[in-house]
């Protein structure tokens, strides 16, 4: 039962960290990219930086790059990612010889990974793993039993429930209810007009009648109508991700009359006992409205109906350790047809993600022990000391904030509680039941256990030791609940993170992300939080009234952008990514100016100026391109801008990119200075 609305709001594609005296001030020498951290030949320096900045930093870069044929983007994150996959592939494979060497859980990863790997004995296996499950749901023959079933791990259901720091008291843990997921992903994937997305519900159909024949389910046409009619139905009542971003109208606490009252088709007390929740009087009740309205389409649904939409799930959940024939429909449908994705990923390669999601932290021990440079931590922890110092002199000065809810968003950033690298603590997974040659099982017994482990922090204080991200993974992300901002090791690598580069490159890489974790912090949903993590209003009306009014605009610019013909940049649903960005940028070049001050004014180097590598270094860090079909997922339900827009759609607002470059009037980016939008 996955539920992440709250504790990781802001967790997205890839955002990081850096460094400050320790960096070199002079041309460095052995940094991966560059001769001092930048990919000059990347660059198009037949593109004016005013017209299209991204593509003069990348513009080569581009032309000369192919995505691979198994991935749906190319880039620096990519290249990463791809690093760290081999080196937990090392890992796996050390652990299937000798296991008591590697580490705690060596012995339970490497039967997870072993049973993945063996296909032979899952072709011999067929569709039987599946059985005892859909015996269960086939027992489950009326709507009592049913919404048992939707409340136990591993089976789909309309609403889903789990849990989350109190949004009201962010030191105890409380439970919310929600809206569930549907089979296409996004809700516009059912509701949207033109022939591409017709020829997305013809695969889909199909792809669902494909699954219950292969699952040996009679009548699997007519059944597939009837599931994919019934997911249509479910996506035109729930809420859009623009809506679910609306936190007062999210946060909904209810007593049990109250839920009873919202959506009375749902036998809420049996839904909250069974998931483990029955003490709790009172739920916060997410998107009220689209409960209300699935209440009445469960009632109004055949038992049936349900138990086939229940096992068609099932399937689709453990396609990977199912026959090839179940994996290759999955991966026909949700690889080729939906993402563009020539050709599926390795097997290994799926093994490797398997294991990193079923036990991350285990493996991710052993890969901070391996490839995590204990330096890096003093380093990041400098960059984001300097980051902190200058989002406060940059709130301090700010023109448009009273003094009043100025002290308060100080005393937000004092409280911001930088992790870096790895959590201080591992999950034990002593208790994990993994059986070799049960891959089926093993996934569904890995739900359990890490539901058994959410369900044993109920009644404690909440563990701000926890981590939502596992060290290998290439990314970071601020929690509003715990106010913390986290930086998993893999991430604090080149281009991000390198503390062999030019300061200016790492104020523009990972300086900027930082800031832009940081700058989460204050963007349209997290500054609903403050410093306690408590969602509670502590602006000024005024004051909120000119945050309102700048980041209205900055929705407004990004409203514009097109990067499909016929597909815009959601600026409502990007608004707190861009907020990050903006800020990002503003305050990593602020605390670049202040190393400057420091250490002496930066040399020219390459020919660029410090200023020019720092803007180039930012649009670096966002040298990625995608396929166009998983552009086309993330624009509908995605909260980042595409790589491109995150350059382009923020330098033109930042003013020191005007004077790096000489940015003027006519270029195809130049904004008028009262048009530039400034937040913090
Ligand atoms: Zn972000």
């Amino acid at each position: 039962m996955p539920f992440n609305h709250f504790s990781r709001l802001s967790l997205g594609v890839a955002v990081a960290a850096l460094s400050v005296s320790a960096l070199a001030q002079t041309a460095p020498t052995g940094t991966r990219y560059g001769s001092f951290g930048i990919d000059l030949t990347a660059a198009d320096k037949a593109v004016k930086p005013g017209d299209d900045f991204w593509t003069y930093a990348n513009g080569s870069w581009n032309k000369r790059t192919e995505i691979a044929a198994d991935r749906t983007s190319a880039g620096g994150s990519v290249i990463l990612a791809d690093q760290a996959e081999q080196q937990v592939r090392t890992i796996l494979d050390d652990a299937a010889r000798d296991p008591a060497a590697v580490g705690p859980g060596a012995k339970q990863f490497g039967d997870l990974y072993a049973s993945f790997m063996d296909e032979a004995a899952i072709e011999r296996a067929g569709a039987a793993p599946l059985k005892p499950y859909f015996a269960k749901i086939d027992a489950a023959g009326d709507k009592q039993k049913l919404q048992v079933l939707f409340s136990t791990v591993g089976y789909a259901s309309p609403v889903e429930v789990g849990q989350l720091p109190d949004p009201a008291d962010p030191k105890r843990y409380a439970v919310a209810a929600g809206q569930g997921s549907l089979g296409m992903g996004g809700r516009d994937y059912y509701l949207e007009q033109g022939p591409k997305y017709d020829t997305f519900r013809t695969a889909y159909r199909a792809y669902v009648e494909k699954m219950l024949t292969l699952s040996g389910i009679a009548d699997a046409s007519a059944k597939a109508d009837r599931i994919v009619a019934l997911e249509t139905a479910m996506a035109k009542v729930q809420w859009s991700p623009v809506q679910s971003r609306d936190l007062k109208a999210m946060l909904k606490p209810m007593d049990a009359a109250g839920r009873k009252a919202l959506a009375p088709e749902f036998d809420w007390p049996l839904l909250l006992s069974t998931a483990g929740y029955g003490n709790f009087p009172t739920v916060y009740m997410t998107n009220s409205t689209a409960l209300t309205e699935l209440g009445k389409i469960f009632a109004a649904t055949p038992v049936s109906t349900w138990q086939d939409w229940m096992k068609f799930n099932l399937a689709v959940a453990n396609s990977g350790v199912l026959p090839k024939a179940f994996d290759q429909a999955t991966f026909d449908f949700y690889g080729k047809t939906l993402a563009d994705q020539p050709q599926q990923r390795a097997r290994w390669k799926r093994g490797i993600a398997l294991v990193n999601g079923t036990m991350g932290e285990a493996v991710g021990e052993v890969y901070v022990k391996r490839h995590y440079p204990p330096e890096s931590e003093a380093k990041m922890g400098e960059l984001i000391a300097n980051l902190r110092a200058a989002y406060k002199e940059r709130i301090t000065a700010n023109g448009w904030m009273d003094p009043a809810t100025k002290t308060q968003a100080l005393a937000k950033l004092a409280a911001f509680d930088p992790r870096i690298g790895h959590p201080v603590k591992y999950i034990d997974y002593a208790s994990l039941n993994v059986v070799r040659g049960d891959p089926v099982g093993n996934a569904m017994r890995s739900g359990e256990f890490q539901h058994r482990l959410d369900l044993s922090r109920l009644g404690k204080p909440v563990d701000r030791t926890l981590w939502g991200m596992t060290p290998q993974t290439v990314n970071a992300y601020y929690d509003p609940l715990n106010n913390q901002i986290t930086f998993p090791a893999a991430i604090l690598q080149p281009p991000y993170f390198d503390p062999k580069a030019d300061a200016a490159v790492n104020y523009g890489a990972i300086g900027a992300i930082i800031g832009h974790e940081m700058g989460h912090g204050f963007d349209d949903q997290g500054s609903q939080f403050s410093a306690s993590g408590k969602f509670e209003n502590w602006w000024t009306p005024e004051a909120r009234a000119a945050f309102t009014q700048r980041t209205a605009a900055l929705s407004k610019q990004y409203d514009a952008y097109e990067p499909i013909p016929g597909v815009h940049v959601k600026g409502a649903l990007t608004l707190g990514e861009n907020i990050g960005d903006l800020g990002g940028v503003e305050t990593a070049y602020a605390a670049y100016q202040k190393y400057q001050a420091d250490h002496g004014k930066a040399p020219v180097i390459g020919g660029l100026t410090g200023d020019q590598r720092f803007f180039l270094a930012y649009a670096q860090a966002w040298q990625a391109k995608l396929r166009e079909g998983a552009a086309r997922a993330r624009l509908l339900t995605d909260p980042h801008s595409p790589p491109f827009y995150r350059v382009n759609g923020i330098v033109r607002n930042v003013d020191a990119w005007y004077t790096a470059f000489g940015v003027k009037p006519g270029d195809a980016l130049y904004l008028a200075p009262a048009q530039r939008v400034h937040i913090w």
